[in-house]
């Protein structure tokens, strides 16, 4: 792996740029997990902005288990993305999973996310990487630590420096009352790895909105550079990820606890 570069990804957005790494404070990410219309998503971005997130997450083309479940709007999404973009100023981060799709996504997202489905998708790395937009790599399902490592190289090697490592769980033996594993020793390992800023995303490793806040402060406790939460105005109807979702006022408390909390690491 290499050493001596950047130890922090710096990410333009609208408003300025905005810094991951360790000498910056925690970046927080926060949307829901789809974007389902321009009310809910504007209605989101305004709320996570005002509680001090830096970045709106929302996907478009959503990888789910069945071809039956809501796939997002797609294209559409995109510009409503575009739209709350320019509402608020916060950085858009939103997943690709066809290269088809790089360039529109380019023209929206500040950061373009790589789902954990598709970690090992090489084509796809190379690709997103000569965009030279900063890429967020979630670990696969079942990644080991240096699978994912090597993927991040795919990126790294096309000569893109900003990847940004993002923790979302792993398979275990026993997901009967979580989604997934949320392998927090994984910080400290990366951190003696690689220079690359690392990102939590508790949403997805717990698949249940009342453990999200531990998860949270278990990542940042643990050395991560940025948390990335799932968060919508009305969970219950949410039309991807609502039980694991929290509401615009569970997300506001969290964020003041993280205000006092992140200042001691
Ligand atoms: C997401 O963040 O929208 C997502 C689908 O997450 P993951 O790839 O980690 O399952
Ligand atoms: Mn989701």
């Amino acid at each position: 792996f290499r050493h001596g570069e950047p130890t922090e990804v710096v990410v333009k957005t609208l408003k300025g740029p905005v810094r991951f790494g360790q000498n910056h404070p925690v970046v927080v990410v926060a949307g829901p997990c789809s974007v389902e219309n321009e009310a809910m998503i504007v209605e989101t971005a305004l709320a996570v902005k005002a509680t001090g997130a830096k970045f709106l997450r929302g996907g478009a083309y959503k990888p789910r288990t069945s071809p039956y479940a809501f796939q997002g709007h797609g294209d559409s999404a995109l510009e409503l993305l575009a739209i709350a973009r320019e509402v608020t100023g916060l950085g858009i981060i939103t997943e690709v999973m066809d290269t088809a799709d790089i360039e529109k996504i380019a023209e929206v997202a500040d950061v373009i996310q790589i789902g954990t489905r598709n970690m090992q998708n090489f084509s796809l790395l190379k690709k997103v990487g000569t965009t030279g937009k900063p890429i967020l790599l979630k670990r696969g399902l079942s990644a080991t630590i240096e699978e994912w490592l090597m993927a991040a190289e795919y990126i790294l090697a096309t000569g893109n420096p900003n990847v940004i490592l993002c923790e979302r769980g792993i398979r275990s033996f026993d997901q009967k009352y979580t989604r997934n594993v949320l392998d927090i020793s994984a910080i400290p390992v990366l951190r003696s790895l690689t220079h690359l800023p690392i990102m939590v995303d508790p949403s997805h490793a717990t698949g249940k909105s009342e453990f999200v806040r531990p998860m949270v402060m278990a990542a940042i406790a643990s050395g991560a550079d940025s948390v990335m939460i799932e968060v919508h105005p009305d969970p219950a109807k949410a039309l991807s990820d609502g039980p694991q979702s929290l509401t615009l006022e569970e997300f506001e408390s969290i964020m003041q606890e993280i205000a006092q909390f992140a200042q001691f690491f």
